[in-house]
């Protein structure tokens, strides 16, 4: 059996890697590591894939957040919701640029932001909402959109973890993931679904006078050469990271099936155990599956995450490190309870379930090469030791 790897971007890489070295030779050939035309052609091959009109490339999945918050000019004081079981990221931009972060708790199945507390959490000052995409499911856009219409907020997806995920809505209507609010933001570390070999991101919009904002700001604030109209940052996608990204692209539906179906292995091998709870995927409430459903295309499984009900978690993750199972605890700290974001308007009774996932989470291995062996051999040693 193959050494067994939480992300194996080795073994996805000898596949391709002909037409990544090709593109990387291309940018070292033309010396055009900055802005340069792989960078333009990965945008446009993005934003075809995604249906959306603008791609804006840059440094990193959480600039991109930094970024969509500052297009959206939202200034000092104004309170941004998200979910208390998230990667930091999410959070700390909202600090970062002195909005005031509202914490609200997630649904108990999906793991994505819950919508009563949501609505609870609105107040005037509320002026934007970030579901975040977690472990590649969508969050509940249907019911999400329509608040944000009723009390006139932003949506800034932070769809870092769920590129190439496919939302239907409940009258049917289809759109990718990030491309459903006004803006949506991702991130192309090298583990995420669709990853580089460095550190990237994009922001995604239909808006074009936000599109223009935002491709002045991630340059300077320049629209004109050494014109800086407002207070911008240098965040850039490099060339070299463009054409990694180039390359992936085609294979970007392929990967995501392949995760699905390392999903429906675990699946079936977990089901009825009543010491675990296996993901739950739905779509929304009246989708085309018409209820909660095995495997759908609003999943693409960035992470694989069960529930230990038993209360043997910790002992679990520390068994299958020792029998060469790597495994991971996201998040074993609720965002509400982190030093940096505790905020004396939260009480716990606010986050009954964020508490209880911190205590029974843990993911599997999850990437585009598992193989049958090796996920049998990840699933039988799992039920063993719960026996
Ligand atoms: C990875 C991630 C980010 C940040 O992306 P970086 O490219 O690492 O900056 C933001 N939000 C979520 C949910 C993520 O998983």
């Amino acid at each position: 059996m193959k050494k067994i790897q939480m992300v194996d971007l080795q073994g996805q890489y000898a596949k391709i890697k002909e037409s990544v070295n090709n593109s990387i030779e291309q940018v070292l050939d033309t010396s055009a590591y900055i802005n340069g035309p792989l960078v333009h052609e990965f945008q446009a091959d993005l934003e075809k894939y995604l249906t959306v009109k603008h791609v804006i490339p840059c440094a990193n999945g959480t600039d991109a957040l930094q970024i969509a918050m500052m297009g959206l000019g939202l200034e000092q004081g104004d309170e941004v919701i998200t979910a208390d079981f998230t990667f930091a990221a999410t959070v700390e931009v909202i600090a970062l640029l002195k909005l005031t972060p509202v914490l609200v708790d997630v649904e108990p199945d999906t793991f994505n932001i819950d919508i009563e507390a949501l609505k609870k959490a609105i107040t005037p000052k509320t002026k934007a909402i970030v579901p975040v995409h977690l472990f590649g499911q969508v969050a509940n856009m249907d019911a999400l959109m329509e608040i944000a219409v009723a009390h006139n907020l932003f949506v800034i997806e932070d769809n870092a973890q769920a590129i190439g995920a496919t939302y239907t809505f409940k009258d049917g209507t289809k759109k990718k993931a990030g491309t459903i609010g006004n803006v949506g933001t991702t991130s192309f570390f090298p583990s995420k679904n669709l990853g580089c070999y460095g550190d990237g991101g994009a922001i995604f919009t239909n808006d074009d006078a936000l599109a223009h904002t935002i491709r002045g700001i991630v340059n300077h604030g320049m629209y004109t050469r050494y014109y800086h109209d407002v207070v911008g940052v240098n965040s850039r996608l490099d060339s070299i990271q463009a054409g990694v990204l180039q390359a992936k692209l085609p294979n970007l539906n392929t990967y995501c099936d392949a995760r699905r179906n390392a999903a429906r292995f675990y699946n079936n091998a977990f089901k009825n155990n009543p010491k675990i709870t296996t993901p739950t995927t739905k779509s929304n409430a009246t989708n085309n599956c018409g209820q909660i459903c095995d495997i759908c295309d609003c999943h693409v499984f960035h992470q694989y995450t069960l529930q230990i009900t038993n209360g043997k978690r910790d002992e679990l993750h520390a068994y299958l490190l020792e029998q060469k199972i790597p495994n991971a605890i996201y998040y074993p700290v609720a965002l509400h309870a982190q030093k940096a974001y505790k905020d004396t308007r939260y009480k716990e009774s606010d986050f009954p379930v964020t508490n209880e996932l911190i205590k029974t989470v843990i993911s599997l291995p999850m990437h585009t090469e598992l193989d049958n062996d090796q996920l049998e051999f990840i699933t039988k040693t799992i039920l063993d030791f719960l026996k």
